[in-house]
């Protein structure tokens, strides 16, 4: 029999993925076939065929964006920031692999350049040729890819953007240091005055430590912070938060006019994106 990659078993004849990385918590997706799987210098990374959510970026076991829902995410990470800036033009990505943020940020004609530094090259490679459905195998002569690392990136960085946008997997391997205050602090450094940042900073109801923690690490170094949400299925209890860092105050979202060709944010998605549940509100605000 042929061998089965990691993270994937057989069952009665079925093929399932099992998100198994945390202590409470299994998630298994039913499989049809594995597109793509090889292991680079820093991650197992797979493209999956799935029954519910068509192919999907698998890093470590873990699944990042799937066919059927990775507009949601992209969006969100993408026009929130970009629709509250008055007027972007150098965009930076950090992470964001599987190019839906990028797709996302060219939609704004104003941009003229849109730096991605993206640690792993094999995600961009495998994203583009298995995963058209997000990546859009986007090819806009202003997005400018670097592999590298984004925290030495940022470090040593001497332009400066109007909006950067955090597009990272968990805090765990490569990412750990994406959720860092000495980043948070190097992206105010790399930002315009009116600069505006914006990170995911994971699930409400399974890691709200790590929501609470990027919130309050971005609220001491930004003059301005605020978190919103957004639902995506395939992320872990489906809530999942983004935090926004500015340096000066935001554009209220009833001001602006949302006018993009998009599959989840409209207006009225982006006028109530910053209204939080109440366990939430507690939650960021208990000490
Ligand atoms: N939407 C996804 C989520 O929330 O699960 C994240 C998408 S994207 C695939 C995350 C990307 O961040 C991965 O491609 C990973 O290689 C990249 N990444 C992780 N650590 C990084 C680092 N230090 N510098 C640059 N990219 C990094």
């Amino acid at each position: 029999m042929k061998r089965l990659p990691k993270y994937i078993q057989q069952t009665q004849g079925k093929l399932w993925l099992t998100e198994d990385d945390r202590d409470n918590l299994k998630i298994s997706y039913k499989i049809k076939e594995v597109l793509f799987e090889a292991t680079s210098d820093f991650q197992h990374v797979m493209i999956l065929d799935s029954d519910d959510f068509g192919p999907m970026l698998v890093l470590d076991g873990a699944v990042q964006t799937t066919a059927e829902d990775g507009h949601i995410y992209n969006e969100m990470i993408a026009h929130v920031p970009l629709i509250l800036h008055p007027n972007p033009k150098r965009v930076l990505i950090i992470g964001g692999g599987d190019c839906g943020a990028a797709r996302e940020v060219a939609k704004y004609k104003q941009v003229e350049q849109i730096d991605m530094v993206e640690i792993d090259e094999l995600v961009v490679k495998a994203s583009k040729q298995y995963l058209p459905q997000v990546s859009g195998n986007l090819s806009d002569p202003r997005v400018n890819f670097i592999f590298a690392d984004g925290v030495a990136f940022v470090k040593s960085v001497k332009e400066k953007y109007d909006v950067i946008i955090v597009d990272s997997s968990d805090p765990v391997g490569p990412a750990v240091q994406l959720f860092e205050s000495a980043f948070y602090e190097n992206l105010h450094r790399a930002l315009h005055d009116g600069g505006i940042m914006v990170c995911q900073s994971q699930s409400p109801i399974f890691q709200p430590d790590i929501m609470k923690q990027s919130y309050d690490r971005i609220g001491n170094i930004f003059t301005h912070h605020q978190l919103y949400t957004a639902v995506v299925p395939t992320y872990p209890g489906g809530l999942w938060s983004f935090t926004i860092g500015s340096k000066q105050p935001l554009r209220s979202v009833e001001q602006v006019v949302f006018d993009k060709e998009t599959k989840y944010i409209n207006q009225a998605i982006l006028n109530s994106c910053f209204q939080l549940p109440q366990f939430v509100q507690d939650y960021l605000q208990g000490e």
